[in-house]
């Protein structure tokens, strides 16, 4: 089990290292190499985009978009005036399509995301977006693929926890999470252990009081995910976490 640190991306300790500067908890490390030795069979390249993500590395994301530094689009992919709103406008806008520090699943080093490197050439600017991912999109063919071993139960754990839009975290279908080991972490991220979290840092969170003003709304409506993102065997009382 996962202490608080490690729960809230802020100990490495539990992970190892990949290629490319990945790092991933050792038995998600091994599931995935299985996967990615059977997609290799089917005729892709599976490669990660981003796994482990620090607290500090999610702090900087939050505050820079926060602040208006970093971009921020909507659902269709306009930038979004994030200055100009109100505060809990800019909250919602800034957790459509990413986490709250110390709420992120890539904490956990069990949760990446993935794209076939064999279906785009050398210099293709990776997204992560809808279109990618959408019938006819580049990777298309390779998710279609997932879902099938997914479904058929030969997906050496992983399954998709932002697989559709309920409203809060937009649809993500290159997020995929290592089931055996994510499904126990989810319901452990409470409001409790965010203060305390956030309490121990010494870089501030912006828009920290409105944050957790609605702490309890926030984390049910942009962290849990339905006890269904994985089959039975797995769930653990899971309230997941973006
Ligand atoms: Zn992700």
């Amino acid at each position: 089990m996962l202490t608080t640190e490690q729960l809230t991306g802020r100990d490495e300790r539990h992970l190892v290292a990949l290629a490319r500067g990945h790092r991933l908890q050792p038995l998600a490390a091994a599931a995935f190499a299985r996967l990615r030795g059977d997609a290799r069979e089917a005729g892709f390249d599976l490669a990660i985009a981003s796994s482990y993500r620090s607290f500090e590395r999610q702090r900087l994301i939050w505050n820079g978009k926060a602040g208006g530094e970093r971009p921020v689009h909507d659902d269709v992919g306009n930038a979004v005036a994030i200055l100009a709103l109100p505060a809990a406008e800019r909250i919602r806008a800034i957790l459509r399509f990413s986490a709250l520090p110390g709420t992120s699943r890539h904490h956990w080093g069990t949760d990446l995301d993935v794209y076939d490197a064999a279906a785009v050439p050398d210099d293709y600017v990776l997204q992560l977006s809808p279109q990618e991912v959408a019938p006819g999109g580049v990777f298309d063919r390779l998710h279609r693929w997932l879902d099938a071993q997914m479904a058929a139960g030969t997906s050496h754990g992983f399954y998709r926890p932002y697989g559709v839009d309920r409203g809060g975290v937009a649809p993500e279908r290159w997020h995929l999470s290592y089931a055996p080991l994510a499904a126990g972490c989810g319901g452990r991220v409470t409001a409790a252990l965010l203060r305390d979290c956030w309490d121990c840092e010494r870089e501030p969170l912006l828009l920290r009081s409105e944050l957790e003003a609605r702490l309890p709304e926030l984390l049910e409506r942009y962290v849990e995910v339905p006890a269904d993102w994985c089959p039975s065997p797995f769930v653990d009382g899971d309230a997941g976490g973006s």
